[in-house]
């Protein structure tokens, strides 16, 4: 796909992270001089070579939507600008907490999950409701959004439906932003409300 005509269709509210986890730097080289800024990664350990090898690139942000273990939070606050995968309050306080010691305070999503799915992380809704007053009141991180994951099983029905609580969600929370929708369901996350769209396959082709 196209990433000029693609943001030529994206209402101005939209923004397209390009997933690199799996593609090469040559790659995300070539994504970067036609323009794109945010790029996301999910796996530590593959990204933080790939961000050294890429310092030169001073405008690239880049953004963590992995599963984020504990003893990894503060190589992540270092290197990543923007976390979309904060599952718990316990994750969230220790990133609040790193990051003032790192002198950082990386922008924030806290990933939902609207149904029980045992494959992925996320705060069901009644938990960030109850965790909502503490995670307010974290000093070091800025939460301005939803994440969320549509269940591989679901079809593009199922997902908009999904897209469309997160949105009125984030709306009740007075959040700005919904990181939704990947290379199979992008469109129907757009037409939900998402700000952020994730792609990868659809963007560089298979990954390695
Ligand atoms: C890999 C990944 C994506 C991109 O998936 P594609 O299907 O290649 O677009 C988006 N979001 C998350 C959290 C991912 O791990």
């Amino acid at each position: 796909m196209n990433l000029k005509e693609l943001r030529n269709h994206l209402p101005s509210r939209v923004k397209v992270l390009a997933v690199s986890k799996g593609q090469d730097i040559s790659s995300i080289r070539l994504l970067a001089s036609s323009g794109q800024i945010d790029f996301g990664e999910s796996r530590v350990q593959e990204a933080l070579p790939k961000v050294d090898l890429l310092k030169d690139l001073i405008d690239i942000r880049w953004h963590f939507i992995g599963g984020l273990q504990a003893n990894k939070v503060r190589q992540v606050v270092r290197t990543f600008d923007v976390i979309h995968s904060v599952d718990s309050l316990k994750l969230a306080k220790r990133i609040s907490r790193i990051a003032g010691e790192e002198c950082k305070k990386p922008i924030v999503m806290a990933q939902v999950k609207f149904r029980n799915d045992p494959n992925k992380g996320g705060f069901n809704s009644e938990d960030l409701l109850n965790s909502w007053n503490e995670l307010i009141e974290l000093p070091n991180i800025d939460l301005v959004g939803l994440m969320t994951i549509a269940p591989l099983s679901f079809d593009l029905t199922q997902r908009k439906l999904l897209f469309k609580e997160c949105r009125l969600f984030a709306d009740k929370l007075r959040l700005e932003d919904c990181s939704m929708g990947m290379s199979a369901d992008w469109k129907e996350a757009v037409e939900s409300g998402a700000t952020w769209i994730r792609l990868g396959t659809s963007l560089f082709g298979s990954r390695l």
